[in-house]
C-alpha cells in the first residue's frame, strides 16, 4: 500500500478516534462516565443512532443540525474528529516510512492527549489530573524503549518545577494543571523538544492573551487558561521542532 493510501486509512482512524475524544470532552470534566450511556443531542436528549454519529461524514449530511429537533451541532465535533485525523495521518507520514513505530505510538498518544487537554480548559479552566497523571508515566514508560528514561525524567521534573516557580511568582496566575501538564510534556518530548514547546507555549499565550482583549474576548482581568497554548506548542514541537532547532542554530 502506498504512503498515501495508508494515510488516509489512518486519518479516518483519527477522526474516529476523535469522535471518542468529543466524548471525553464534554464528560470528563463534568464527572460523567465516558462509556455510557450513548450519545444524546444536547438539545433535545434524543439518543444519537450509528448512522448519524459518522465522524464528519454525518455532521455534512445533516448539515450541522440534530436530526430530531434540528437544533444546531456545534462545529466543535467535526473540528475536534478532523484535527484527530489530521494530526494522527500527519505522524504517520512522518514516522511510518522509517519504521519509527515507539516514536509513532507515543507521539500519536501525546497529540491526542493534547487535544483534549486544549478543549477541556478552554471550556472550564482546567487541565484534569485523569489526563497528565497517565501522561507523565506513558510519557516515561515510552522513553524507556526510545534508550532516554532518565533525561526524560530529568526535563519532566524541571519543567515541572519551572512551572511550579511561575505559579509561586505569578500568586495564581499558572495553575497546578498547567504544572502537571508541563512535566508530562517533558516527559513525551525530552530535550531539547520541551524547551521549544515552553517558548512557543509562551509566544502563542501572549499572541493569544493580546487578540482576545483587542477582539474584546476577553478583559484585562479575565484569567486566560494556558493549557491550550502549552497543548499548541506541544504540537508545534512535536512536528517542526527538530527543524526551528536546526534553523535557529544554522545547523544545516
Ligand atoms: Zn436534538
Amino acid at each position: 500500500m502506498s504512503l498515501a493510501a495508508s494515510a488516509v486509512m489512518v486519518f479516518i482512524l483519527g477522526t474516529i478516534l476523535g469522535s471518542f475524544l468529543n466524548v471525553v470532552i464534554y464528560r470528563l470534566p463534568r464527572g460523567l462516565s465516558i462509556v455510557r450511556p450513548g450519545s444524546r443531542c444536547p438539545h433535545c436528549h434524543t439518543l444519537i443512532r450509528p448512522r448519524d454519529n459518522i465522524p464528519l461524514v454525518s455532521f455534512l449530511i445533516l448539515r450541522g443540525r440534530c436530526r430530531a429537533c434540528r437544533a444546531p451541532i456545534s462545529w466543535r465535533y467535526p473540528l475536534v474528529e478532523a484535527a484527530s485525523g489530521g494530526l494522527l495521518a500527519g505522524l504517520w507520514i512522518r514516522f511510518a516510512p522509517t519504521g519509527a513505530w515507539v516514536p509513532l505510538a507515543a507521539t500519536a498518544l501525546f497529540a491526542l492527549m493534547l487535544v483534549v487537554v486544549f478543549f477541556i480548559d478552554l471550556d472550564h479552566q482546567i487541565v484534569p489530573n485523569a489526563i497528565t497523571y497517565p501522561g507523565l508515566v506513558a510519557g516515561l514508560l515510552f522513553a524507556i524503549p526510545q534508550g532516554r528514561l532518565v533525561p526524560s525524567a530529568l526535563v519532566a521534573a524541571g519543567a515541572g518545577a519551572l512551572f511550579l516557580m511561575i505559579a509561586v511568582v505569578s500568586g495564581g496566575g499558572m495553575g497546578g494543571g498547567d504544572i502537571k501538564l508541563a512535566a508530562m510534556m517533558g516527559a513525551f518530548l525530552g530535550w531539547p523538544l520541551t524547551a521549544v514547546a515552553l517558548l512557543l507555549a509562551f509566544v502563542t499565550g501572549a499572541v493569544a492573551g493580546v487578540l482576545l482583549i483587542a477582539l474584546k474576548r476577553r478583559s484585562r482581568k479575565d484569567p486566560i487558561p494556558f493549557g491550550p497554548s502549552l497543548a499548541a506548542g506541544g504540537v508545534i514541537a512535536m512536528f517542526a521542532g527538530q527543524s526551528l532547532l536546526r534553523w535557529y542554530f544554522g545547523i544545516p
